[in-house]
């Protein structure tokens, strides 16, 4: 079975990418092995939250990206090999296959650099080093997308949220051939 994207790491920008992915009705695989810095953070400048702990915001955003059909399962990733209909994610628990593959690893590049992806010096404070990911979110391996801290923006909830939906954004418009939104719209 191939799903059409999976996403490595289920943090803020990885499930808030899974969470368009698979209310666009694309089959979204979240692989994570549960490092996510987030959940240290006491968060109080994300727009429209007063205030939340960041293993409540961690919590809430798989919660929401599982109503809509993402599955997730625990491992490390390890390796990304392209086949025929995209890409085989290799795990420490398993091998997925996915037409598309986005990296929210937030601090760690390991994945991207055992696959063979280009990355460069992070900008930003104490960011060593991201993906090298076009203002799309593409890397140098075409059908491998990075969001968040390992795209290289700023290290904060709202951002990183908003890069994996940014990036989701686009994977969805590539599958889909046209460009894609996503409004609801207030029942009277
Ligand atoms: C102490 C602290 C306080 C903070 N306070 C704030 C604040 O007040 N406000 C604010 O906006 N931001 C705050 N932040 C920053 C915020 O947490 C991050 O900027 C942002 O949420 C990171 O999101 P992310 O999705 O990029 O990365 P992460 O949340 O780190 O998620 C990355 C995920 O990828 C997974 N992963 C990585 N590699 C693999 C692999 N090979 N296989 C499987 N899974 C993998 C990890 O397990 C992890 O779950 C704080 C951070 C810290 C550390």
């Amino acid at each position: 079975m191939t799903y059409d994207v999976i996403i490595i790491g289920a943090g803020p920008a990885g499930s808030s990418a899974a969470l368009f992915t698979a209310k666009a009705g694309k089959k979204t695989l979240v692989i994570d092995n549960n490092q996510s810095v987030t959940k240290r953070a006491w968060v109080e400048n994300h727009y429209g939250v007063e205030a939340i702990a960041g293993p409540d915001l961690v919590e809430i955003g798989k919660k929401q990206a599982a109503k809509f059909g993402t599955e997730f399962v625990q491992g490390k990733a390890e390796q990304l090999t392209k086949s025929e209909e995209g890409f085989q994610v290799t795990t420490d628990n398993g091998a997925y296959e996915g037409k598309h593959v986005i990296l929210a690893t937030g601090l760690s590049v390991e994945l991207a650099e055992a696959s063979g992806i280009q990355t460069r010096p992070g900008t930003e404070p104490r960011i060593k080093t991201v993906v090298d990911a076009d203002a799309q979110g593409s890397t140098s391996l075409k059908g491998v997308w990075a969001a968040g801290t390992t795209a290289g923006v700023s290290m904060h909830t709202i951002v990183t949220a908003g890069d994996g939906a940014k990036v989701a954004i686009n994977v969805i418009s590539e599958l889909n051939g046209a460009r894609y939104v996503d409004h609801d719209i207030l029942k009277a």
